[in-house]
């Protein structure tokens, strides 16, 4: 006899759940994606122990008819698609018929529906897949759904279930997600209890972020407004419109808003949430030369486009999809943050010695506030031993970069805040009161055009007063910042200056430096680099970029061949240039420890004021710090 068996279905119904419900917020997304997908405007979740005990999601949407409600349980039944066809142009979220056979298959699940043509609702219950009730009852339109004990069955997956804090929070961040993809409509989600979201219908996006963010973060935010692409598609003979639109709407942080992971990125492709590298990539591109490499910002993107150009069909969980165009989608969300952050210019602060303000540093909303005095709960006895992962927790706090970044502080100002803020002192009026208008509060560095120098600190920082308060700048990353922006310039007017060497350089290469130097050849000889083969695995370099020393061409070029080999042998020419000229514009850039003269610093504020993006270095490093004259009548205690 040979070994081979067929599964029972009960098997392999578990099998397909380990797929769709990994965890309870699986259970919450398909239940919230099933209710979305019934036009429902009201969601009601409960979760009770991060979801192991109960799940609960009420909807007010169209309901299921008697003979539907147990059909929904078979495996591969929907009612979303009729034949192969329709899998090429998905509208809604679901598709599958998957999820409420495999939730029930590892659940005790209540079914209690009413279709609003019917008199009368349906319950079905069913524990571990088999059905044990199905009968009439009296409800209002709309459906619930209740799945107790969740995994009971399935001891394995249990195992791998995380603390009720983690879980809860996986759980609250897809009820939450969701409804920053729906501001219309009205959630509610409630932990044992306590309500955790609570948003009534919003009128815009904006209101739904302030909603569920506060306003604080709100702040931090940059709203991309609307943007999109257009893709000429061919006239067929039934009058199909003459191009396909990709829109994008959302919000992004600014580059002051550093984060460690990707947990702060909510992508949703037509209103379905997903995770997409192409898209994660093409955020990072944008935020290249504006944010160190490993930091990833705050992003609430929504890209919508035809249904037929986004297959959904890509994974079991629904949560990758794959683009017919997806150059186009990568270049529209790059093209659009990127210009909507240089034209922003946001500041980088000084640590601020002002009192603290209640929560300041903490979490910004209510939301997160409770999910943080969440994880502070003593778990419920029996059911969590195990530590809360913080690195899963899925955040929803914007955190300033931690006051290390700058590198710079005021002595006098206190550096960590003070536990009881300072009483206002009662100045005599002999301390004068400031001129007035003499605070203006800009948060931009449009303020840096008028910048008047007042020395230099260790020859490394140049020290300014401006508008609206006392200014720091690093001279090595603001020469930087403005070589890269001319080098970029020439190099794309086709304008290079460069210099003959007396001397060609001879640079010896390794194997992997020889592939990188063929590929990129002519981008180099395009930005300034005259070079040409010499022998085997060697080159001579005879002209190189005006800017550059002679004696750093020969590490500029070993630095360029590095990176075009490390970071940049996937990505697209535009990067590469920018690549080689933060490359060429880091080297011939001041260094500190270098006195300048005034005419030197006046030159060198002007001249960063002038570049398109003067917040930060080509590698991300902060350019300009600003002691706003807020701050500083705080720390006198005169506000
Ligand atoms: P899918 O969503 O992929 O179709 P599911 O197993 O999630 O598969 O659901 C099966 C079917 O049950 C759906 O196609 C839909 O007709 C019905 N259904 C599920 N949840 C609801 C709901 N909340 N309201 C109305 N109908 C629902
Ligand atoms: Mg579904």
């Amino acid at each position: 006899m040979g070994r081979i068996r067929i599964l029972s279905d009960a098997v392999a119904n578990k099998i397909a759940a380990g797929e769709v419900v990994e965890r309870p917020a699986s259970v919450v997304k398909e239940l919230l994606e099933n209710s979305l997908d019934a036009g429902a405007t009201e969601f009601r979740v409960e979760i009770e122990a991060g979801g192991r005990r109960l799940i609960r999601l009420s909807d007010n949407g169209c309901g299921m008819m008697r003979d539907d409600a147990l059909l929904a349980f078979e495996r591969h039944a929907t009612s979303k698609l009729a034949d192969v066809k329709d899998l090429l142009s998905i509208a809604t979220l679901g598709f599958r018929g998957e999820a409420l056979p495999s939730i029930a298959s590892v659940s005790r699940l209540l079914l209690e529906t009413r279709a609003r043509e019917e008199q009368a609702g349906t319950v079905v219950e069913i524990a571990g897949g088999k059905i044990l009730r199905c009968e009439e009852n009296a409800f209002a339109p709309g459906t619930t759904v209740t799945v107790r004990d969740l995994f009971y069955n399935v001891p394995a997956r249990k195992k791998f279930l995380r603390s009720e804090q983690t879980e809860t929070a996986h759980a609250a961040s897809l009820v939450t997600h969701y409804s920053l993809a729906h501001p219309a409509k009205t959630f509610l989600l409630r932990h044992n209890n306590t309500d955790l979201l609570d948003v009534a219908p919003a009128a815009s996006l904006k209101e739904r972020v302030f909603q569920i963010f506060g306003s604080q973060v709100l702040e931090d935010l940059i709203d991309l407004g609307e943007s999109w692409r257009d893709l000429p598609v061919p006239f067929e003979l039934d009058e199909a419109p003459a191009f396909r639109r990709f829109r994008l709407r959302g919000f992004v942080s600014g580059p002051q808003v550093q984060k460690l992971n990707r947990n702060s990125v909510y992508l949703f492709v037509n209103g379905r949430l997903i995770r997409d590298r192409l898209l994660l990539h093409a955020i990072s591109s944008a935020y290249y030369n504006l944010m160190p490499p490993a930091c990833w910002p705050f992003a609430l993107l929504f890209v919508d486009c035809d249904a037929e150009e986004v297959d959904v069909n890509v994974h079991p969980s629904k949560t990758e999809v794959r683009f017919r165009h997806s150059s186009m989608v990568h270049d529209l969300v790059r093209d659009t943050i990127r210009a909507a952050l240089i034209a922003e210019k946001p500041v980088s602060r000084i640590f601020s010695a002002a009192p603290p303000q209640p929560g300041a540093g903490l979490p910004y909303s209510e939301f997160s506030q409770s999910l943080e005095n969440m994880a502070e709960l003593a778990p419920v006895s029996g059911l969590s031993h195990e530590q809360t992962d913080p690195a899963l927790l899925p955040e929803f706090r914007l955190h300033r970069p931690p006051p290390s970044t700058p590198r710079f502080q005021f002595t006098d100002a206190p550096r960590t805040e003070p536990e009881i803020a300072p009483a206002k002192l009662d100045i005599p009026d002999t301390h004068g009161p400031l001129s007035p208008g003499a605070s203006p509060e800009l948060d931009s560095l449009d303020a840096l055009s008028d910048l008047r120098p007042l020395g230099q600190i260790h020859d490394s920082f140049i020290v300014a007063a401006g508008r609206d308060g006392l200014w720091i700048v690093d001279q090595h990353v603001a020469h930087e910042r403005i070589l890269f922006e001319k080098v970029l310039a020439a190099r794309g007017a086709g304008c290079i200056e460069t210099q003959r060497l007396l001397i060609p350089a001879i640079l010896a290469l390794t194997p992997a430096q020889q592939i990188e130097y063929a590929r990129i050849a002519d981008e180099l000889d395009s930005v300034g680099f005259e070079t040409e083969p010499f022998g085997n695995r060697t080159i001579a370099v005879k002209a190189a970029p005006a800017e550059l020393a002679a004696s750093d061409v020969e590490k500029v070029l070993l630095e360029i061949l590095e990176i075009s080999e490390r970071e940049l042998r996937k990505t697209s020419l535009d990067d590469l240039r920018r690549g080689i000229a933060a490359s060429i514009a880091c080297r011939a850039a001041i260094k500190i420890n270098t006195r300048l003269e005034p005419p030197k610093i006046d030159w060198l504020l002007r001249a960063l004021a002038a570049t398109s993006c003067p917040m930060s270095c080509p590698h991300g490093r902060p350019i300009a710090l600003r002691y706003s004259t807020r701050d500083i009548l705080r720390s006198f205690h005169r506000i």
